[in-house]
């Protein structure tokens, strides 16, 4: 058993009862319980997805909540948030209202909702944070945009932090980044596609720092991949600012090069960067900097990703993939201890969030991931519990994944 919180690693059974951790220790007996024999598992607090899309409402042909939440039980995670950018966009409490009982009807999982920033996500009129709240966000976000009025952030920043939310940004200058396909490099222009520079990410995570400082907000950067960014994040940390920031499985395992040319399941944004980008993320995630790790599991149908690259869609599926990229990219590797690695799924996500999860202790749900860091598996992209396939990783086999997954207590998914 391997709790960060508490900072066990050893032998352990846990006991849940009513759906919470009752117990946690070694030689536990509960008469009639039901056992699950983890020997030669990892047994862990339940895995947490701090950035993914389940599209619903307005986009069911690429995932629902209960799809998605599918695959989030199969890649290990027992709470998923996802990203406002549905249609409608989730920025009053009638749409998270809608989102938190599809949820609570159809999904394996925990769903804890992002709120949106601004009115339809558009960057200019705030949305209806306070009331979000109410409704079951715990965070606001226009994901897929940055707020680009830094006068409107400054807005944002006041009010999140009014209502206790952090605001993850999607740190993108759009005017920089506009009509770009792939990161603006070498390989951009030996494949004659327009760039986005690394510069695009910079801009925006070096305003929105002096307006958090500024602000005393709680702010979160998503999907970070540059080491600009990565070093303006750790000077914040370093000032004691609230700062903290996400890294996803592809932006730290692959480089603009991996891509087969014109490969739309490699377009994503941030997009894939130069190597020495992903070396710096992976370095980030080994010096403490990066605080979560988080799929951005963004599903596109294959009618939308069957087009040329230049219009199609960025993002890739990634629920199922997570940890055995994580596996291979971190502790394979020899750049983290698997304690740490648990951590970067479990408490760091839930102190972002203020979840009271992410530790297996008395009293807290019993939501619990079991992993075989050695399991050698193929990833079946026809036995995939998305509704999408847009994914570098169809057909890959990885070393290290999930092997159960409970939530408040139940197994909600395991594997055959
Ligand atoms: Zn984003």
């Amino acid at each position: 058993m391997i709790d960060p919180a508490s900072g066990r690693d050893q032998k352990a059974d846990v006991l849940v009862r009513d759906g919470l951790v009752a117990a946690v220790g070694a030689g536990l007996e509960s008469p009639g319980a039901e056992v699950f024999d983890a020997d030669g598992l990892v047994v862990a607090p339940g895995f947490i997805d701090m950035h993914v899309h389940l599209r619903e409402p307005g986009f069911e042909h690429a995932e629902t909540i209960e799809t998605g939440s599918r695959a989030a039980a199969a890649g290990g995670f027992t709470s998923v948030c996802p990203m406002p950018n549905t249609s409608p966009v989730n920025d009053n409490p009638t749409v998270t209202s809608y989102i938190v009982e599809r949820a609570s009807r159809h999904a394996l999982v925990n769903v804890f909702p992002v709120g949106s920033i601004t009115k339809d996500s558009a960057g200019e009129a705030l949305a209806q944070i306070g009331s979000m709240k109410k409704a079951g966000v715990v965070a606001v976000s226009d994901d897929g945009r940055p707020v680009m009025n830094a006068r409107v952030m400054r807005r944002a920043l006041e009010t999140a932090r009014a209502f206790g939310l952090p605001l993850i940004q999607h740190c993108e200058d759009l005017n920089l980044s506009a009509g770009g396909d792939m990161h603006e490099g070498l390989e951009s222009t030996r494949l004659g596609l327009r760039g986005i520079p690394a510069c695009a990410e910079e801009i925006i995570v070096a305003r929105d720092l002096l307006l958090a400082e500024y602000t005393g907000a709680q702010y979160h950067v998503a999907h970070i991949s540059t080491r600009r960014s990565i070093e303006m994040v750790a000077r914040a940390k370093a000032l004691g600012l609230p700062v903290t920031c996400e890294a996803t499985p592809h932006n730290m395992s692959l480089a603009d090069d991996d891509m087969p040319p014109y490969d739309s399941d490699y377009k994503m944004k941030p997009p894939l960067r130069s190597r020495e980008e992903v070396a710096a993320v992976v370095d980030a995630i080994a010096a403490g900097v990066v605080d979560a790790i988080a799929s951005d599991h963004a599903p596109h149908a294959g009618s939308e990703k069957m087009q040329e690259y230049e219009r199609c869609p960025f993002g890739i599926i990634g629920l199922e993939t997570a940890l055995g990229v994580a596996l291979e990219t971190l502790y394979h590797s020899g750049r983290i201890s698997l304690p740490r690695l648990v951590e970067l799924f479990t408490l760091g996500p839930a102190r972002i969030l203020k979840l009271d999860r992410g530790r297996l202790a008395p009293g807290v749900p019993g939501d619990v991931t079991i992993f075989d860091p050695d399991l050698v598996w193929t990833y079946d992209l026809d036995r995939s519990f998305s509704k999408s396939r847009n994914t570098p990783w169809g057909g890959k086999t990885f070393r290290g994944g999930p092997v159960a997954t409970i939530v408040d207590g139940a197994v909600v998914w395991r594997r055959q």
